[in-house]
């Protein structure tokens, strides 16, 4: 059955992979991008609306946008994310705080207009892209670790919330997987990593991509509250 899907941060990286692969399986997506102008090489099968998830209200109003072409929102992808590292006793407020409100608020604001549409349909998925390095602790990231082991607690919660609903709230959480965020790691820091990650190789955006598409499936219907790790065994058994 086709569904409505919304997934911020949808025009490169793992959200453009998972909005092909919802799109492939005859879902209606719609993707959120920040430049202005359709994204270059966006698929036609795409709905693309610009909104910054760390701008108050635009989100909300993409949402809106997508339910007015698609109809209510049935599975939410919050997958917009950003890093701005460095080591905690140089790291200004700024940089903190603009990782912190798009991570964090930013996916807060889009479960928030998503969830109210999925109330009155009493189904839905919710999938939140944390990071299994937050989970693990990482220097230079305090800011980001924080903000990704924060969207837990906000799923958990959020369990408790409208569990009865029929919605189930799921995390996954990557290790290193091949896109620009990781391209932007230093070859010193991706060999430290490789020699954390058990499978010795980073993750592929497809193998991200089978696990948001199976929490956001039909099979997975008992699954909330979970933590999926797509991490070679990097962060195991958080
Ligand atoms: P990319 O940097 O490749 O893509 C990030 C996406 O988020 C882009 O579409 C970007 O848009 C969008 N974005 C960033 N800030 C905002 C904002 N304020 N409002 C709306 N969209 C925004 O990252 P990945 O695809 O690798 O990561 C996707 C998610 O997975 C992130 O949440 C990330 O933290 C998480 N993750 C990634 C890992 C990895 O190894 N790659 C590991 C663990 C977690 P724009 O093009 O405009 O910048």
């Amino acid at each position: 059955m086709s569904r409505s899907v919304f997934i911020t941060g949808g025009n490169r990286g793992i959200g453009l992979a998972v909005a092909k692969a919802f799109a492939a399986d005859g879902d209606r997506v719609a993707v959120t991008h920040r430049g202005e102008g359709r994204p270059e090489g966006l698929p036609e099968a795409l709905l693309g609306i610009r909104a910054d998830v760390a701008v108050p209200g635009e989100v909300e109003h993409a949402l809106k946008q997508a339910e007015t072409a698609h109809g209510p929102v049935e599975v939410v992808v919050a997958n917009a994310g950003i890093t701005r590292d460095g080591p905690m006793l140089r790291m200004s407020d700024e940089a903190f705080d603009e990782v912190i409100r798009t991570n964090l608020t930013g996916t807060f604001v889009t479960v928030r207009a998503a969830v109210r549409s999925m109330l009155a349909e009493r189904r839905g998925r919710v999938v939140l892209l944390s990071s299994a390095l937050g989970f693990l602790g990482s220097p230079g990231q305090t800011n980001y670790a924080a903000s990704k082991t924060g969207l837990l607690g906000l799923a958990r919660s959020l369990v408790w919330e409208i569990g009865d609903r029929g919605i189930t709230v799921n995390v996954v959480a990557p290790g290193i997987i091949d896109t620009g965020m990781t391209a932007a790691l230093s070859a010193r820091r991706m060999e430290e990593l490789m020699r954390m990650t058990p499978l010795g190789r980073p993750g592929s955006v497809d193998e991200v991509v089978a696990a948001v598409r199976f929490l956001a499936g039909e099979s997975a219907g008992y699954i909330t509250g979970a933590v999926l790790p797509v991490s070679g065994g990097i962060g195991m058994g958080m």
